[in-house]
């Protein structure tokens, strides 16, 4: 009887939720499949020189293509992970992933490059992430020098001699580091100064807004402003028109990555376009 008077939006809320439960149950059973089944890979998306278009390095981003051949997007399985505790497992093999894919594309293209790999805030927090790195760098003999991990902004809200602890070890590997997303967490920018970070990745929310009539390049320029004071490196992400890339080079942001450049590439072709850079720059 008490179920009875229960019908109604309630109970609808609840079969959603629990359908809902279920759909990222089923996915996260699949991902874990498709992890052991090695079905998990990574595409390379370039990073440039405004000025000239040279390549300065690569991102590596996770891709999971299903049995079904479809391909689910990062931002749907990353948070399934994270929840899940996967992540660890999984972040470690992109780790050894993107070196190995380092030591082969500096065999193969004359471009001093670097390779930008995600870290999700429970790695970097992970009491073992150290041991994982200097495992993943001395298994796969990469030069750390050339080795950027991405972190979110969301690294400022862990506890601040907590944080600095980790970035410090990390830099005295000759790790660098980039702060993803930059321009849209809720930190405040005293702590940044304080942060042994390298380089600043611009949010593409600010880059959507450098172009038509009514561009506004102001917070693009202040954040490029912003790393230059703190002697930072700086990026763009998601530069997709020829447009935004007039405007980088007029607020003097010296490094671009995007569409508009070029896509996330599979590795072969990652070469290919690499070949294709030299030839156009010789
Ligand atoms: P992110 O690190 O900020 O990566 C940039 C995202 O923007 C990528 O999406 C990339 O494909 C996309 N992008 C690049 N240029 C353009 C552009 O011009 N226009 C548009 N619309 N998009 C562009 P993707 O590959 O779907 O990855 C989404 C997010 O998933 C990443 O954001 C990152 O936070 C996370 N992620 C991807 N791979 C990994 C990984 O290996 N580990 C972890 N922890 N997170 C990852
Ligand atoms: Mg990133
Ligand atoms: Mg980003
Ligand atoms: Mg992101």
């Amino acid at each position: 009887k008490a179920k009875e008077s229960l019908r109604g939006s309630h109970c609808y809320f609840t079969r959603e939720m629990e359908q809902e439960a279920e759909t990222r149950f089923r996915l996260l059973h699949n991902l874990r499949k498709a992890f052991d089944a090695d079905r998990l890979f990574m595409m390379f998306q370039p990073q440039v020189s405004v000025a000239d278009g040279r390549p300065v390095g690569v991102e590596a981003l996770l891709r999971w293509r299903t049995e079904e051949g479809e391909m689910v997007p990062p931002d749907r399985f990353i948070p399934l992970a994270e929840s899940s505790g996967l992540i660890i497992h999984l972040g470690e093999w992109v780790l050894r992933t993107a070196m190995l894919q380092l030591k082969r594309l500096q065999h193969q293209t004359s471009f001093n490059l670097r390779m930008g790999i995600n870290v999700s805030m429970d790695q970097f927090r992970h009491p073992e992430f150290l041991d994982v790195l200097d495992r993943a760098i001395a298994e796969t003999a990469v030069n750390p020098q050339c080795i950027e991990l991405e972190v979110t902004e969301s690294v400022a809200m862990i506890d601040r001699i907590a944080v600095n602890k980790i970035l410090s070890s990390i830099a005295s590997r000759g790790i660098k580091i980039a702060i993803d997303d930059f321009g849209t967490g809720f930190s405040s920018l005293s702590y940044l100064e304080r942060l042994a970070v390298h380089r600043l990745k611009i949010d593409k929310s600010f880059i959507d807004k450098l172009q038509g009539d009514s561009a506004d390049p102001r917070l693009a320029e202040m954040i490029v402003n912003l790393a230059k004071d703190l002697s930072l490196d700086v990026i763009a992400e998601g530069v997709e028109l020829a447009e935004q890339a007039e405007w980088l080079k007029k607020i003097n942001c010296d490094e671009a990555q995007g569409y508009f450049y070029a896509r996330p590439l599979e590795e072969a072709r990652l070469i290919e376009w690499l070949h294709e850079q030299e030839q156009r720059l010789a």
